[in-house]
């Protein structure tokens, strides 16, 4: 068999690697704390349940339009009125399979050998990973941990070449839980009216997910970049919804045709139920989102004191989403040591920096989506551990 070459380029999203060996791990009677899986530890709320079990006991169960069942895509667009004050069209909205589907449609529009897409680093693996598929050039963009691990619009613009097509920007971010400040989003879009051919995804999964009052902050604001802005949105993280596979994309005028295009090629449709489910969730009741960040915030406020407690650590505020990522450059060991030595000795599940990018390197990343006496008693293991 020959494989097309593009395979050799595809990369992977480590957290589930570390996940299969911490669930091997504990299938042989191993106390695992994990706190290297990026998802809510609480249950999708009953309500959203109700609502997808209702949809199937009504009959929806079949192929729906490939861009989301209208209601749904009204659903949105008036989430995106109440939330980000924009007004977008249901024409111009397209749901697919989880966030990562928006992001995988965005790189396979842009990529081609000869192009390039910047990407943060470090960030989510899959950017990086998807663009070197297309075969364009993945061009990353250095976030540092004395900027808050926000972009500096100055050091992002120059980097824009004449091959640059897309830039992806990620707030508040995986792995950092970084936010980039609203002073530097103006700073970018007013210098992007210099490359009026550069488009921007916006990947803004943790927009509900901002902490210490600061309200997130939406490249979606921006009229003067709506005509090249894709936003990337969806339910996983917000609702508690990882395995319901259910996001959605905000695409400028003419390219929602191509996203759906592509959707008919690879997925057909969203899950029909789930799509009735994601109505409930953005129209019904939002206390179980509010309780679930409230718990979240608590739970950096621990992380973060326990962990700039530990020797060789220090750990800044994360501003948003539910990950903590501390320079242990003090420790004397590499983040992959770190990462691997933690769940073989000590049953404590982390993701080195290095899985990403180059700039993870000296940290690892930490999700404090798991109780508070499980990230209280993992920081005494890790105590004990470094000695
Ligand atoms: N974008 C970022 C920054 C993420 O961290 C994740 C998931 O971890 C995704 C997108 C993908 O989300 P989904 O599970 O909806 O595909």
């Amino acid at each position: 068999m020959q494989l097309a070459a593009a395979m050799s380029r595809l990369g992977t999203e480590s957290a589930f690697e570390v996940l299969a060996r911490a669930t091997r791990l504990a299938q042989e009677g191993k106390d695992i704390i994990n706190l290297g899986i990026g998802q809510p530890d609480f249950p999708t709320p009953a309500n959203i349940v109700e609502a997808a079990v209702r949809a199937l006991r009504d009959g929806h169960h079949g192929y729906t339009p490939a861009n989301g069942i209208l209601p749904l895509r009204e659903a949105v667009a008036a989430d995106m009125r109440e939330r980000r004050g924009v007004d977008i069209s249901p024409e111009r909205i397209v749901v697919v399979p989880g966030g990562k589907v928006t992001m995988a449609f965005a790189m396979l529009m842009f990529g081609e050998p000869g192009a390039e897409i910047m990407y943060p680093d470090p960030g989510f693996p899959i950017y990086r990973s998807m663009i070197e598929f297309t075969g364009a050039r993945a061009v990353p963009i250095a976030l540092h941990e004395e900027h808050g691990y926000a972009f500096s619009a100055e050091e992002l613009l120059a980097q824009i070449t004449p091959r640059t097509r897309l830039i992806i920007v990620n707030s508040p971010a995986n792995p950092t839980g970084g936010v980039v400040p609203k002073s530097e989003l103006d700073k970018l879009v007013a210098g992007l009216a210099r490359f009026p051919e550069v488009a921007v995804m916006s990947d803004e999964i943790y927009a509900r997910m901002c902490y210490d009052g600061i309200p997130h902050a939406s490249l979606t604001t921006y009229p003067e970049i709506a005509d090249r802005l894709i936003l990337l949105d969806g339910w996983s993280k917000t609702y508690a919804m990882t395995g319901w596979r259910m996001g959605w994309g905000v695409w400028p005028e003419g390219l929602a045709e191509q996203a759906t295009r592509l959707a008919i090629n690879v997925n057909s449709c969203v899950n029909a139920a789930a799509q009735w489910a994601g109505i409930e969730a953005l129209t019904g009741p939002q206390e179980a989102v509010d309780e679930m960040v409230a718990a979240f915030e608590k739970r950096r406020e621990v992380i973060v004191r326990e962990l700039n407690a530990l020797p060789g650590f220090t750990c800044p505020n994360p501003g948003g989403a539910f990950y903590a990522f501390p320079n242990i450059t003090g420790t004397g060991r590499s983040s992959r040591e770190l990462q691997d030595g933690l769940l073989q000795d000590t049953g404590v599940a982390i993701i080195s920096g290095t899985s990403f990018g180059i700039h993870g390197e000296g940290y690892v990343r930490f999700s404090y989506a798991n109780a508070i006496p499980a990230i209280e008693e993992a920081c005494v293991r890790i105590r004990n551990w470094l000695g």
